[in-house]
């Protein structure tokens, strides 16, 4: 059997908190109990939102609740030749197109859709005139590169329906219309998680993929990526979220509980481990 890979893969765009520990903790604790290995990834594609100062936290965070993984790490914005060549190729294949409506406009046209309202967007099925995709692109128009779900299953035929990935041991049949036709890239940032995301657990040799629940709708899309780019498919392991005596899931926001603020706070990395496993 091949070595098991998972991956850590968080974006530097604030400190990471006790969710996260409880994420890596699962992540790293999976590929030791199958004698594999674990690697770092930072997903710092959004240079608006990621900084440094997040990223070198979460080296330091990672390393004081005890983790390691094999250097050098992937920094995601080191690589972004690599996700423009597959969005090149998804134009190749004609698989991908560009959108010009604003937000305000999805939001409009999906709240009046005659079938489904409030569904996720898809766009038409014919193809933009080019005459006009010229101009507005010289107009400098803004827009967005959108994977469209009904020339990929055009392109795939009766594969498209037989897209599956496991999930915790069971197989899941993908249905990438869940998140409808997604963003691949904008103008401003050349690609997407989605993209990048899944060009690197390929690159990378990710053989298991150890993440939230909140993630669940993204592995749908991510399986037709896989399929369309004749990537592998990992298993996945989606986890339940980490929550608050509430019921509330912890986030960026709650600044108490990122690990800097408990680690200063006099807490053990133990304790903060052993408080990050009661998840759910
Ligand atoms: N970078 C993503 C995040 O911070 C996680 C990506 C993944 O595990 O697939 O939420």
């Amino acid at each position: 059997m091949n070595e098991i890979v998972t991956r850590f893969a968080p974006s530097p765009s604030g400190y990471l908190h006790l969710g996260h520990a409880a994420s890596a903790a699962l992540a790293f604790g999976f590929a030791k109990k199958n004698s594999g290995k674990c690697l770092l990834r930072i997903e710092d594609i959004d240079t608006t939102r990621c900084k440094e100062e997040f990223e070198q936290a979460i080296y330091e965070d990672l390393a004081w609740l005890g983790f390691k993984w094999p250097t050098p790490t992937r920094r995601q914005t080191e690589h972004l030749a690599d996700y423009a060549a597959v969005l090149d190729k998804l134009r190749d294949m004609k698989l991908v197109y560009r959108c010009f409506k604003t937000r305000k406009e999805i939001l409009n046209e999906i709240a009046r859709a005659p079938h489904n309202p409030g569904e996720p967007y898809t766009g038409p099925r014919e193809v933009m005139d080019e005459g006009l995709e010229k101009e507005l692109v010289a107009e400098g128009k803004l827009y967005a590169w959108r994977l469209s779900l009904y020339r990929s299953q055009e392109y795939l035929g009766r594969q498209y329906n037989r897209l599956s990935f496991m999930n915790n041991g069971e197989k899941v049949r993908a249905g990438p219309a869940v998140l409808g036709d997604v963003i691949l890239a904008r103008k401003d940032v050349g690609t997407s998680y989605h993209i990048a995301c899944c060009h690197d657990d390929a690159l990378q040799g990710v053989t298991d993929i150890v993440r939230g629940v909140d993630l669940l709708d993204s592995t749908h899309i991510h399986c037709l990526l896989q399929e369309l780019m004749g990537w592998p498919v990992p298993r996945y392991h989606h986890h339940a979220l980490l929550v608050d005596k509430d019921g509330k899931r912890f986030s960026k926001r709650d600044k108490s509980l990122t690990l800097r603020a408990l680690r200063q706070s006099g807490a053990s990395p133990q304790n903060t481990l052993a408080h990050a496993s009661q998840l759910g």
